[in-house]
């Protein structure tokens, strides 16, 4: 009898054993597998965090996704601690990361946008100087054409005379003629500006320190779309560029910039909903500085509520990024087809930073092309790029001849 409970009391412990083992075994197969779905992860940069700066109280986090963010191929549902992951983007595999298309030549593939409109601007200049009569009525028309392109009252009466003079020395005209002559007159029209972006790093200093852009306008304008598109160029163009969330009133904002800095490899600092913008920009540049990266660019939030709240902001956050060092670029984003109404917006704008740079974007389908030269003239500020297009590569830098060619449509 003791014998045979003697060896029930053995085989319980036996199974007891083995029984164990396997859970722990089950246990050891829901560890996280390092994950390798392209795209799903934070960019390819070790994961460095941060540290909040002397002015960064606010919490902050990178676009590290933790383990819950990210399901393990066939391993779905199962519980997984996080505490069992130490690092996972060290084991990622990178992500696939875009190449964006080259800038050069882009506005030449784009340009075309530009003549898209029956009532462009350009035809609608070239019909008109190619009636038989150019009397008042006509040149009236060619002004009202210009007005409504929102070219400007002083760059209109300006193209007109000049145009009215050239035309009489001309005497017969061929269309060609005057395709020629118009194109001078709108480049001239449009000035000779710098329009270089400096985005390369300052190798001289020490630390070596990113080149800073902040990128400024009212919501809706396309701002963070145009951060994330300006981020393409810039790797295009063999830079490296660390993001700034510092829109944080916006919700989306972050997430949406996050995903144009993933699509090149690009890493995004952010901070909580709501919290200080300013310190986010800090954060992004110290950031910058850290993976040794040529250009920080610095998404901001576009409330206009009031001039004062504004300029507060604004103020606060170049100041705050300038403890690091001066900014390089304020580019402030504004919508072609807002007319009159983004002229006021630039105005004040203009009063609050000073703005090295004009990004017009939805120029795309706009048949008002002539705000380019209104809204130079109003700031003295050159345009520096064009929106053409939602697409990502639909950003192109400025050329005033090319620019131009798009107005007036296809060569013959
Ligand atoms: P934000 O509020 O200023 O940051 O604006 P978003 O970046 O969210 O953009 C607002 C909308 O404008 C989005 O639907 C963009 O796709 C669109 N958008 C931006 N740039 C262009 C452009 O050049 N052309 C066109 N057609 N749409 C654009």
């Amino acid at each position: 009898m003791e014998t045979i409970i003697l060896a029930v009391v053995i085989f319980v412990v036996v199974v007891a054993a083995a029984s164990g083992l396997v859970v722990s075994g089950r246990r050891r197969k829901s560890l996280p597998k390092p994950p390798s779905k392209a795209g799903t992860l934070a960019p390819p940069a070790p994961p460095k965090e941060p540290q909040v700066g002397e002015d960064a109280e606010t919490p902050r986090d990178t676009p590290t996704r933790t383990i819950e963010d990210v399901s393990l191929p066939g391993e779905a549902g199962a519980t997984v601690e996080p505490t069992e992951v130490e690092e996972p983007e060290t084991a990622a595999e990178a992500p696939a990361v875009e190449v964006p298309e080259p800038t050069a030549g882009r506005l030449v593939r784009l340009r075309s946008r530009l003549s898209r409109s029956q009532n462009s601007l350009g035809k609608g200049l070239l019909s008109l100087l190619s009636r038989d009569r150019l009397d008042e009525d006509t040149w009236e028309e060619i002004e009202e054409t210009l007005l409504v392109a929102d070219v400007g009252v002083g760059p209109t009466q300006e193209l007109v005379d000049a145009l009215r003079t050239r035309v009489k020395v001309l005497g017969t005209r061929t269309p060609q003629e005057l395709r020629e002559l118009l194109r001078e007159e709108l480049v001239k029209l449009l000035g000779d500006f710098d329009r270089s972006l400096r985005t390369a790093k300052h190798a001289d200093e020490d630390p070596v320190r990113p080149a800073v852009a902040m990128v400024v306008g009212v919501n809706g304008t396309g701002k963070t779309t145009t951060t994330g598109k300006l981020a393409r160029v810039l790797v295009a163009d063999g830079r490296t560029v660390v993001l700034g969330a510092a829109d944080t009133f916006r919700a989306a904002a972050a997430d949406q910039l996050q995903t144009w800095g993933e699509r090149v490899g690009a890493r995004t600092v952010r901070g909580p909903e709501g919290g200080d913008p300013a310190s986010v920009a800090f954060d992004a540049v110290k950031e910058g500085i850290a993976e040794g990266a040529d250009t920080v660019l610095v998404d901001t939030a576009g409330r206009l509520h009031t001039k004062t709240g504004l300029m507060d902001e604004l103020g606060k956050v170049k100041r705050v990024v300038e403890k690091h060092g001066p900014v390089d670029e304020v580019l402030l984003v504004l919508d072609a087809t807002t007319g009159q109404n983004g002229l006021v917006q630039a105005r004040v704008f203009a009063e609050v930073v000073n703005i090295t740079g004009i990004v017009l974007t939805k120029l795309d389908g706009t048949a008002k092309g002539g705000i380019v030269i209104q809204v130079q003239r109003e700031l003295g500020v050159p345009v520096k790029l064009i929106g053409l297009g939602e697409g990502p590569d639909d950003l192109a830098p400025f050329d005033a001849g090319q620019y131009v060619d798009g107005l007036l449509g296809e060569v013959e």
